[in-house]
């Protein structure tokens, strides 16, 4: 068993006016997703415009944070600590790139149930991480 726990050496992200909503809710422990009312599809990571049809009628919704495991690869090699990337599909039908974290990273398995955690980054900003729900 091998216990993933991510902290305190998370590169922190770059924040700036279009992605300054997502960041600030991120802090309150809020997962916000953008949402196009043109087009009724969610997109990950939020933009101004629909990746999907180029609108810009665009709003924020809050995620449920529940999903699972689409596809994940463990980092073993050269790093202090093993870590896990995943795609997380969330309930809301999109797919994140994000990290696994407090699980059991000998346990991961693809369509695993996983739930929205947040972790502070160097300089404190909290991002979303996943961790498998048990
Ligand atoms: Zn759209």
């Amino acid at each position: 068993m091998t216990q993933l726990e991510l902290k305190g050496h998370l590169p922190s992200p770059i924040i700036n006016a279009e992605n300054e909503p997502f960041w600030k809710a991120a802090q309150e422990d809020r997962f916000i997703l953008k949402f196009c009312k043109a087009c009724s599809q969610y997109h990950y990571y939020p933009r101004t415009i629909c990746p999907h049809c180029g609108s810009d009628n665009t709003e924020w919704k809050e995620s449920s944070g529940d999903g699972h495991i689409y596809s994940y690869t463990v980092m073993r090699r050269g790093v202090e600590h093993p870590f896990a990337m995943a795609y997380i599909t969330l309930s809301e039908g999109i797919k994140v790139l994000s990290h696994i974290t407090d699980s059991d990273v000998d346990q991961l398995k693809i369509g695993q149930a996983v739930k929205l955690v947040f972790k502070p980054t160097q300089d404190g900003q909290k991002v979303a991480l996943f961790k498998v729900v048990t």
